[in-house]
């Protein structure tokens, strides 16, 4: 598994949704593969910062990905772009 990420992901967050509770933290994992490499990993999204866009370097070939997250009430959906594009 790849857990190189530059992201400080709260310890304990797990993806179970069973539980209703509302938590403050809103952190979500999207499944992406890189737009350079091609490989698959996984990017840890916070939704509470609502609408933004970030770089992350790709865990296999260090280059720098383009995240964009967007979000729309519980709706979101994450684009990983080239720096370049
Ligand atoms: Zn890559």
């Amino acid at each position: 598994m790849q857990a190189e990420y530059g992201v400080n992901v709260a310890s304990g967050n797990s993806n179970h949704r069973k539980n209703t509770a509302p938590e403050p933290i809103m952190l979500e994992s999207q499944p992406y593969e890189c737009p350079y490499c091609g490989e698959p990993a996984e990017a840890v999204v916070d939704l509470s910062g609502g609408d933004q866009s970030y770089y992350e370097d790709c865990p296999v070939c260090c280059r720098p990905i383009l995240f964009i997250l967007h979000t729309e009430g519980t709706t979101w959906s994450l684009e990983s772009r080239r720096e370049d594009e």
